[in-house]
Parts: structure tokens; sequence; C-alpha cells
């Protein structure tokens, strides 16, 4: 059986709620779609102790400011699911849960949105699929041959999984800093290896300031102006209370990055060695794609090319939430509504 409705939102986490949201106010149809169960996209999956770089009314969706969480100037991750889930229903936004998309194909002047419950005719589609599904690991020499337990950042949880072990953190970003800083503190025998020296944002910047220089680089990149950095010109590693906890206390000491692993652990060039029971790999994702892959919009380097938040070649397609390639801070709870909102108007001026 195909349904038809004006556009399908394909993902219900934060991007993809932000996008109903916009296409309801507009009066625009639709069906957001999203393989989870239940509401809270990646959200779900978080470790126990991730706290949100800014305060909640910073990390908030158009329309309904996020609680502040008692006790908590960073919220936690079960409260970012709360509010989703709050959001989801307030504005009685179309959500199907547990309806995965299996690919787009191009149907003349429609789109055929196939799923594992049939298939939708539509006449644009919201990309809004996150990262959080496709995991990205290094290939690193001997990676296979290594008999502990290896762990990608979505699969933590906390440092009662390694009880009395071992373990090498890989990553030097906010992932790895967080989940080094939480084993370490648990009293964790702990090796954190980074590729450069950790950077540390000052310890009085948070998620709005890095909001705002997203945006800056944005702003200087479409007048034509100096790239100023955005986001990676002030640093990797937002301080947040716990990561400033251990590093202050000493527990968060860097290693350089190792040249591959052995049967029971790492080596480095001069021949160092370190045993470890599992290693975690917090080296970061990739854009979940590949329900995109017959309409062939990939350049070089496998990006989409972009104009605002609609793929440059085909119109009928607009990508939110991946990064700044599509939209200034698009991949941010605070920073998606603005693209979101491109994205509804867009599709508005289309359907005419
Ligand atoms: P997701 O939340 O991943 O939602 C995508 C949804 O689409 C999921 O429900 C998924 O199941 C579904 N889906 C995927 N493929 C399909 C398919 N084929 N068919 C149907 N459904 C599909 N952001 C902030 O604003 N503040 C922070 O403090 C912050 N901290 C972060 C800390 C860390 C360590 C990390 C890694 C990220 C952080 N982020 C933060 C970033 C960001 O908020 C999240 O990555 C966010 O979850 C992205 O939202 P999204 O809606 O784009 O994707």
């Amino acid at each position: 059986m195909t349904r038809r409705t004006d556009v399908v939102v394909i993902g219900g986490g934060q991007a993809g709620l932000a996008a109903g949201y916009h296409l309801r106010r507009l009066g625009i149809e639709h069906v957001i779609l999203d393989a989870q169960t239940a509401p809270g996209g990646a959200w779900l999956h978080t470790w126990d102790s991730l706290r949100l770089f800014s305060p909640a009314q910073y990390s908030s969706l158009p329309g309904r400011l996020m609680p502040v969480q008692e006790g908590d100037l960073y919220p936690d991750a079960a409260h970012v699911v709360a509010y989703l889930a709050d959001y989801e229903k307030r504005y009685e936004l179309p959500v199907q849960h547990g309806v995965r998309v299996s690919a787009v194909h191009r149907d003349g002047v429609f789109l055929r949105v196939a799923t594992d419950s049939g298939d939708w005719r539509t006449r644009a589609v919201v990309s809004a699929t996150g990262t959080w599904t496709r995991s990205f690991l290094p290939a690193v020499p001997g990676r296979h041959g290594y008999q502990g337990r290896q762990l990608h950042t979505v699969q933590y949880r906390s440092p009662s999984q390694f009880a009395g072990q071992r373990v090498i953190v890989v990553g030097g970003g906010n992932s790895g800093a967080q989940i080094a800083a939480d084993l370490a503190v648990a009293g964790i025998d702990l090796t954190w290896v980074t590729q450069r020296p950790p950077r540390y944002l000052a310890d009085d910047i948070d998620g709005r300031a890095l909001f705002d220089a997203a945006t800056a680089r944005r702003h200087a990149l479409d007048a034509g102006r100096a790239d100023t950095g955005g986001v990676a010109s002030l640093g990797d590693i937002v301080a947040v209370p716990p990561v400033r906890a251990a590093r202050d206390a000493g527990l968060l000491t860097p290693t350089p990055m190792f040249t591959g692993l052995t049967p029971t652990g790492a080596e480095w060039a001069d021949g160092t060695r370190a045993a470890a029971d599992a290693v975690i790999w917090c080296t970061g994702f990739r854009p979940a794609l590949a329900p995109f892959a017959a309409l062939r919009l990939r350049g070089t380097r496998g990006r989409i090319a972009m104009e605002g938040t609609r793929a440059a070649d085909d119109p009928r397609l607009h990508l939110l939430g991946y990064g700044d390639w599509t939209g200034p801070a698009s991949a941010t709870l605070i920073g998606v509504g603005r693209t979101a909102r491109e994205a509804a108007r867009d599709i508005r001026y289309l359907l005419r």
C-alpha cells in the first residue's frame, strides 16, 4: 500500500521534531518516520553521566524552552529525552515510531519513500537521521586481532562495565574527554589516547559561545568574508564540570596515539606497550545517509552538495542536523530550529 503526504521527515530526534514544528506552523501536511519505538533520538543512547554543554534555556527547540533540571545547571540526557517526548506531544507532531526508512527513490515529480511498513509518495523529504547510528572506527593496524573488548562511544554506559579492568580510551573530543573523566574519577586503570594534545575551551565557555561562533562563521562565509574558523577555532573540549574536575585533579593525562593494537593491548612507535582489557573508540560518527544512495547526490568526499538546507542537485531533499555544512549549529538543540525554519519555508515555496 502506498500512502501520500506532502512531506516525509525521516528521523524523529530533535532535528525531525524541529522540522515538524515549522512545517505544522506553515500548515504543511507531513509525517515524521522514526526507527525507534520511543521519543528521544540519540539521547536514548548516551552514557549515564553525560551532561549538556549548555544550560537548559540555551538548549531549547523552537516554541518551548527546556525546563531547568533541578539541581543541575547542565541537564542530563534523561532530561533531554523527557523534554523531547513532551515536545512531540505538546505540538501533536505526527511522529510514527518504529518505522525504518530503507530507501528514497525518484518517481517523476514525486519521491517514493520505502519503509519496513509500506511506501510513501511525497513531494519533499527532510532527512533528520542524525549520526549516532553510524559509528566511525579508524583503520588501525591490529584492530581485528585484538582479543579484548572493543566498544564505540554509543556502547559506553558507565564505569561499572569496567570494574577491575585496564581501559584505553581513544579520542580527544568531547566524548573521549567525558568518558575518560568518568572512568578516571571512578578509579579505573585508564590510558587516554589522543591524536594531538587535547584543546580545552576556556572554562567559562559553554554551548552558548559555540553557537555564536558557528553563526558568525556562517555569516562570514555567506558574506564572502574570511573564514572565522567557527567552533573549531575555540578548541575541541567543553570543560563541563566533570571534565574540569577530573582535569584539575590531574586525572586526565593524555598519551599520544598508538601505532597499532596487539592481541593484548596497544603499542607505540618507540616500542612502549600497554596491556588493556578494553578499548573504547570515541572516534566520532558519520551522517546516516544510506537511504539516499539511489538519488546519487554524493559528490567529492562523500558529501551531498548543499544550498542552505537543500540538496543542490535535488531541491526536494533537505538535510537537517548533521553539522555546520547543513546550517550553523544545525546539530545542536539550540541551532536546529533556525535551519528547520529555513527548510520549512523553502518547502512551502516548492509546494506552491
Ligand atoms: P538523532 O538524535 O540521532 O535522531 C535521529 C533519529 O532518526 C533517531 O531517532 C534515529 O533512530 C532515526 N533514524 C535514523 N535513520 C533512520 C531511518 N533510516 N529511518 C527512520 N528513522 C531513522 N547538542 C546540544 O545541543 N547540546 C549539547 O550539550 C550536546 N552535547 C553533546 C555531547 C556529545 C558527547 C555528543 C556526541 C553530542 C552532543 N550534542 C549536543 C549533539 C547533538 O545534540 C546530538 O548529536 C543530537 O542527538 C542530534 O540530533 P538529530 O535529531 O540530528 O539526530
